[in-house]
């Protein structure tokens, strides 16, 4: 169902408490606690902008890293506030609590179009705990709710679904941001009734991950392209050999049953037929917890579809590149969630990067193309096409649980237009 949005409320001069996902990455720099990477509060600047010409008196809510209930200082949200109002260009007030007196004063301050930040909810353990009392002392300062957290709404927190119950009970709006809203159309509309052929790519290292996704997919999806660690085990499945590829031998029975749907429905469904593998050497070193650290040497093209005894997968093979390129020029609407292969390693990123490729590509000639994962997501960034495909989501487990047909709490707890 369709849920209200920030352009279908009036905001003026309303305390608006606002759920951002701002869980960015930061390292010690001198001393102090600097940001590494801004996109994710970048990625709320439009929301924040139509909401401060509405008039709203912005409230700003997040987490950041897992403190665990204590007020863990390399986790506080203070060197946020700064990166925010350099990014908008206007001050961001920063409250060091999130509840209680010093929240009340600070609110009161707030100008008709002003920021404040809350320090990071999860230093109170009630905030995980989705713990009622406190959801009532979040929503004491605010009149109306706005969540553009889509990478937090998976989970039903205070700041995520208990405040929007307390709020809505009063009467007052609980609304998507633009962020949320886009989320939830790329990942949700644009894939109810797609423009056919719709193909879908799936990778990554575990069927298990993802066997939800590749079972409600199975009912939409044209094609479906297996890649990644996952494809083994659809081989298993198949009677190939793997040699000493990452499998889950546990899953192969379930790995059967989704072929076994997809030739009742009718869905072309295509595993690697060639691969890259590498040999497996031990070093003498060992890693940070005692552990043997090994490499990956040797690396070939095998262009069996079975793969030897005594090598591992790494990447599917160019002949299958060529092939899954050719199934998706002709897409008009693709799905692509998990890399290929080992992308983090140069040497076995050719498949995944050529993917990339051949998905902005299709993109430019008109397809309509959704990328979805937290790792896809890094190696579209890595290949530099981030920009060139339709939409590419915010959220890594909450786009996996949102494609399996779950109901988000963050998004159930939205008023209905
Ligand atoms: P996403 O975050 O996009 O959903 P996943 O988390 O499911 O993707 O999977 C990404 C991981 O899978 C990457 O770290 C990658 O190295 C790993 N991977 C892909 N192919 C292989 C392979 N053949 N062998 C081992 N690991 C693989
Ligand atoms: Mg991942």
């Amino acid at each position: 169902m369709a849920k209200l949005t920030v352009h279908d409320i009036n905001l003026q001069g309303m305390r608006v408490l606002t759920r951002v996902d701002y869980n960015v990455p930061m390292a010690q720099q001198g001393g102090t606690m600097a940001i590494n990477d801004d996109t994710r509060i970048r990625a709320t600047l439009p929301t924040l902008q139509a909401m401060i010409k509405k008039g709203a008196k912005i409230i700003l809510a997040a987490h950041l890293g897992r403190p665990k209930g204590v007020r863990e200082p390399s986790m506080s949200l203070r060197p946020v506030a700064d990166k925010l109002a350099e990014l908008i260009d206007q001050p961001v007030a920063f409250c060091e609590q999130c509840v209680g007196d010093s929240v009340d004063q600070a609110v009161d301050k707030l100008e008709d179009g002003g920021l404040l930040l809350l320090e990071n909810v999860r230093y109170h353990s009630e905030e995980v705990d989705n713990d009622p009392t406190f959801a009532e002392q979040l929503a004491a300062v605010a009149d109306a709710y706005v969540n553009d957290a889509f990478g937090a709404a998976h989970r039903a927190h205070a700041s995520t679904a208990g405040v929007a119950k307390v709020i809505d009970g009063r009467g007052g709006p609980c609304a998507a941001g633009l962020l949320m809203e886009r989320e939830l159309r790329f990942l949700g509309d644009e894939l109810a009734d797609p423009d056919r052929p719709f193909v879908v790519i799936l990778g990554g290292a575990k069927v298990s991950d993802k066997i939800k996704v590749i079972d409600r997919l199975l009912e939409k999806a044209d094609t479906i392209l297996i890649g990644g660690a996952m494809a083994y085990t659809f081989m298993l499945a198949k009677g190939f050999s793997v040699g000493k590829s990452l499998v889950e031998t546990n899953e192969v029975d379930t790995a059967r049953a989704a072929l076994d749907k997809a030739s009742e429905r009718n869905v072309q469904f295509l595993i690697p037929n060639d691969h890259i593998v590498a040999t497996l050497v031990a070093t003498d070193q060992l890693n940070n917890k005692g552990k043997p650290v090994t490499e990956l040497k040797e690396h070939r093209a095998s262009d069996s579809n079975n793969i030897s005894e005594d090598v591992s997968g790494v990447d599917i093979g160019p002949e299958t590149v060529a092939k899954f390129s050719e199934v998706i020029s002709g897409a008009k609407t693709i799905l692509w969630n998990g890399p290929m292969g080992i992308f983090e390693d140069s040497r076995f990123a050719k498949g995944t990067f050529g993917m990339a490729k051949t998905v902005s590509e299709a993109t430019q000639n008109g397809a309509k193309s959704i990328i979805g994962g937290g790792d896809s997501v890094k190696a579209l960034n890595m290949a530099g096409l981030d920009d060139q495909v339709t939409f590419m989501s915010t959220g890594g487990g909450a786009s996996l649980e949102f494609l399996e047909g779950k109901e988000l709490p963050g998004v159930a707890s939205l008023t209905d237009k």
